[in-house]
C-alpha cells in the first residue's frame, strides 16, 4: 500500500514560519515521485496552509474538531468547518487530547462520525500508557481503543488508524520494529474482523519519535502503512527524509 506520512504541528508554528515550512514541502512535493504527504498544522495556519498547499499533492488536515456540526460550542471547530476551508483529513483522539482534555473512545468515536458526515477521513490514534505495556496489556489495550473508537461509519476511504504508543511520543522513545510489527498484525487481524475484507484496505499509521534516522527501518514493517511525525515534522529536512522513506506504491 502507498505510504501516506502526516505531519502533526501540534501547538507550533505562526503565521511565517508555518508559511515557509508549507510552501518548502509543496515545492518538493510537485517535483517528485513520493508517498502521500499531509500536514495538519494547529486550527490558527489551516487557511493560510490552504492557500499555499493548493494545486500541489500536499494534503491537509486538522488535529482535532468537534462531535456536533455546528452549535454553541464556545472555541470549537466542527467538521464542516474544516472541510470548508480545504482539509481533507482530520486526526481524532491524540493521545494528548485524551490525557489534557479527558477524551475517551466513546468521544472519539463521535467525533471520527462526525468527520465521516463531513466527508472527510479521520486519523484514529491509539496507543497504550508506560503502565499499560509493562503490566504486558498492550494488545488488549490497543484492541479495546480500536473496537470503541472507530465508529460504525467507517470504511477504508474515511478512516486511518494510528498506533502511537503514548510512552513513545515525543520522548525519543521508539518502538521497536518487532514490536511494531506485533502490534500492527495485529490491528489489521482486528479490523478484519470488524469491517471484513475492507479493513485489509485501511492504513495503519505508526507515530512515537518517527525522526530521519528510524523512518526506513519502521516504514519497512508489514503493514506499517505510513507514519504519523510530530516533533520531526517542524524540520523541512527530517521530514522530507521521512516522506522519502516510504512506499510510493
Ligand atoms: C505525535 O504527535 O503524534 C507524535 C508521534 O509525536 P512525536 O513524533 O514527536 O513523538
Amino acid at each position: 500500500m502507498r505510504s501516506l506520512i502526516a505531519g502533526n504541528w501540534k501547538m507550533n508554528s505562526l503565521l511565517a514560519d508555518g508559511r515557509e515550512r508549507a510552501g518548502v514541502i509543496a515545492a518538493r512535493a510537485g517535483g517528485a515521485d513520493v508517498c502521500d504527504i499531509l500536514l495538519c498544522p494547529p486550527a490558527t495556519l489551516l487557511g493560510e496552509l490552504a492557500a499555499r498547499l493548493r494545486g500541489s499533492p500536499v494534503m491537509l488536515g486538522a488535529q482535532d474538531c468537534h462531535a456536533e456540526a455546528e452549535g454553541a460550542f464556545t472555541g470549537d471547530i466542527a467538521a464542516p468547518m474544516l472541510a470548508d476551508l480545504g482539509c481533507s483529513h482530520v486526526i481524532v483522539g491524540h493521545s494528548e487530547r485524551r490525557r489534557d482534555h479527558g477524551e475517551t473512545d466513546a468521544s472519539v468515536a463521535a467525533k471520527a462520525s462526525a468527520v465521516h458526515d463531513a466527508g472527510l477521513a479521520a486519523i484514529v490514534c491509539l496507543g497504550e500508557s508506560a503502565e499499560q505495556r509493562d503490566a504486558g496489556g498492550a494488545r488488549d489495550v490497543v484492541r479495546g481503543q480500536l473496537r470503541a473508537s472507530v465508529p460504525r461509519s467507517a470504511d477504508s476511504t474515511n478512516t486511518i488508524v494510528a498506533y502511537e504508543p503514548v510512552w513513545a511520543i515525543g520522548t525519543g522513545d521508539t518502538a521497536t520494529p518487532d514490536n511494531v510489527a506485533a502490534l500492527h498484525r495485529n490491528l489489521r487481524e482486528d479490523l478484519l474482523d470488524i469491517l471484513g475484507d475492507d479493513g485489509a484496505g485501511i492504513r495503519l499509521l505508526y507515530g512515537g519519535s518517527v525522526n530521519a534516522g528510524n523512518a526506513a527501518e519502521l516504514l519497512a514493517v508489514p503493514d506499517v502503512d505510513g507514519a504519523l511525525v510530530g516533533g520531526a515534522s517542524l524540520n523541512v529536512d527530517e521530514f522530507w527524509t521521512i516522506v522519502e522513506s516510504g512506499r510510493t506504491a
